[in-house]
């Protein structure tokens, strides 16, 4: 913790105590270098890993990228936004609660296709019999949409 008023770096910690119902310390500290004293607060926060890609690669977890994928799994599919919307959340709810700051991108296609397939059995097969052999999302859609063209075929030819 950088001193705010010479940004020297070592500060002690002279007092501790939670706030707002224990959710929070409140600390006073005090600048081993000017001898300014000053207060933080800490919060706890569960931060979303960072996915490691199949090549190794680290990128940032991206919501709209794992919206996007399920979308177009669940596209023209009975499934309402809303739950589509708390699947995303139980997922980003699972990548917190696994306390890792980085995880195989993997895992998170694994918790997509385990929320997919408790939403819709079409929308987790078309997801699930793709998902392992892309790598990249565009890829992914193109043949998400060769699946969906085909479904459609099959129905017009079964009338
Ligand atoms: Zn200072």
């Amino acid at each position: 913790m950088h001193c705010p008023f010479c940004d020297a770096e070592d500060t002690k910690v002279i007092d501790s105590r939670l706030v707002s119902e224990g959710n929070q310390v409140r600390r006073r500290r005090e600048c081993m270098t000017c001898e300014e004293r000053f207060t933080t607060f800490e919060t706890a926060e569960l931060v979303m890993p960072r996915l490691i890609k199949g090549n190794g690669n680290r990128e940032p977890f991206n919501e709209d990228k794992l919206r996007a994928g399920m979308m177009k799994a669940l596209e023209k599919r009975p499934v309402s936004l809303e739950l589509v919307e708390s699947s995303i959340n139980h997922v980003k709810h699972e990548l917190r609660a696994t306390g890792e700051r980085e995880i195989p991108s993997k895992l998170v296609g694994e918790m997509v296709m385990n929320e997919l397939k408790k939403l819709d059995e079409v929308a987790y097969v078309r997801f699930a019999s793709v998902y392992r052999s892309f790598k990249d999302l565009n890829e992914f859609r193109e043949e998400i949409d060769r699946i969906a063209q085909e479904g459609e075929a099959a129905a017009s030819a079964n009338k």
